[in-house]
């Protein structure tokens, strides 16, 4: 017997990827609202091992993951998912939601990103089968307005939804734009602080800002005076 709408509806899946480099109040705020607005039963953060669109990244994926998992431990609907940090090679987001799907099930499965890793979607690997695996949520953020390439903007604008509800009546294949607080913080401003002494406190928890001071992450010395 197929679910039923109901079961459908409380059974969604969210992945929020990211480098989380480190991961900030921006980043959980974002999560906490968009969980809590589309009803996910089971959101998740999934920090990238290799991320293919960048550099590298300042803090080892363990280091990433470790204060991933003290900033959600106090909340029990936030996960983090470390499959792209334990698999080898670069992280391509595509083969992550294959291997999400297939561990999920046909329930709703939504790619929370924000709108300034949206406007650069047709970069990553491809990226046309993404809307087969799942529903894309755009969240809108502070300095980043939608500014789509021609040829990814007829894909958004095709299976655009205005109500976030309707995402909950299918697997995959809908597009939506979440509007989420706007909070002015980013990873690189936090780095920045720390390489300079400074405190970024309340940009973060207070957990993460401490395993930084702790392992000396981002040029942060434990003897920081404003180290708690
Ligand atoms: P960096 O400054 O190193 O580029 P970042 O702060 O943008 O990092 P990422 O880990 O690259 O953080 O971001 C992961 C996802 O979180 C992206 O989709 C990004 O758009 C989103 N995001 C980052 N900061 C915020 C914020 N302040 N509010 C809402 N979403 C955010």
């Amino acid at each position: 017997m197929p679910p039923s709408r109901r079961a459908i509806r409380n059974r969604a899946v969210a992945i929020f990827g990211g480098t989380f480099d480190p991961v900030h109040y921006g980043h959980l705020r974002a999560a906490a609202e968009i969980s809590e607005r589309l009803k996910v039963s089971d959101f998740r953060l999934l920090p990238a091992g290799r991320p293919p669109h960048r550099e590298g990244t300042w803090a080892e994926a363990f280091h990433r993951l470790a204060m991933l998992e003290l900033a959600v431990a106090p909340y029990p609907d936030l996960h983090v998912d470390e499959r792209e940090v334990r698999r080898d090679g670069p992280s391509f987001m595509v083969e992550t939601l294959e291997s999400v799907r297939a561990e999920v099930g046909e329930v709703p499965l939504l790619l929370c990103v924000g709108q300034d890793a949206a406007n650069q979607l047709d970069q990553w690997h491809r990226w046309q089968d993404l809307p087969e695996l799942a529903h894309l949520v755009v969240m809108t953020r502070p300095r980043s307005a939608p500014r789509y390439p021609a040829s990814l903007a007829e894909v958004l604008e095709k299976r655009r939804v205005t109500r976030a509800r309707d995402l909950m009546r299918s697997p995959a294949g809908l597009v939506c734009h979440v509007e989420v607080t706007q909070l002015e913080i980013s990873s690189t401003d936090i780095r920045r602080q720390l390489a300079r002494g400074w405190d970024p406190r309340f940009l973060l928890p207070a957990t993460v800002l401490a395993y930084i001071r702790k392992h000396g992450l981002y040029g942060a010395g434990e003897t920081n005076p404003a180290n708690g």
